[in-house]
């Protein structure tokens, strides 16, 4: 059996033997070139040759100044800032805001995007995963499901099913009982 290339080649893309040829060299990977260097363009333990070391150290700082002078410009006039944003969505038509509202809730409630429910509706005919059947209510969107503990979504469903799960899910062990009730009738 050969050896999956990526275990092969390591998390860098360099075959063992090719990173102990370079050792043999007295060479030193660099992680911000990509590459095998000497081991004389290094400061210290540093894991980046020093123009690398260098130029992250430049844009990181760079990126420091300008959030620091970006979060001053908004602190002198916190005003300015919340008027813009309430004439940017004063802007907006009713279907915009509904469809930014609805963006904004798939993504802090579920963490998807519009494209992901779309391809999930897609993928399931617009019909619910459990009973197969559409949403009874004309125009209304499937229900997302999602564990609630580990946030993930399982997939769509009828607002009558969406309902019922979470009634379910909560009494699980009374679903045997239900079942022996319905029995004896
Ligand atoms: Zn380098
Ligand atoms: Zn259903």
């Amino acid at each position: 059996m050969t050896t999956p290339e990526r275990f092969r080649l390591g998390k860098y893309g360099v075959t063992r033997e090719q990173w102990l040829d370079a050792l043999s060299r007295g060479e030193r990977w660099c992680s911000g070139c990509k590459k095998f260097e000497s081991s004389d363009n290094f400061r210290g333990g540093q894991t980046r040759c020093r123009v690398s070391q260098n130029s992250y150290l430049n844009a990181r700082y760079k990126k420091d100044v300008e959030r620091e002078e970006s979060r001053k410009k908004y602190w002198a006039n916190p005003q300015k800032a919340r008027d813009y944003q309430k004439k940017l969505r004063s802007s907006w038509t009713p279907e915009q805001r509904k469809l930014k509202h609805r963006i904004n809730k798939l993504s802090w409630k579920y963490r998807i995007t519009l494209e992901q429910y779309d391809a999930m509706v897609a993928e399931q005919g617009n019909l619910c995963a459990i009973c197969g059947r559409p949403q009874r209510r004309a125009n209304r969107p499937l229900c997302i499901d999602h564990d609630h503990k580990t946030g993930k979504v399982r997939g769509l469903l009828c607002d009558f099913c969406n309902q019922l799960l979470g009634f379910l899910e909560n009494h699980r062990d009374r679903i045997p009982a239900f079942e022996a009730y319905l029995k004896k009738f």
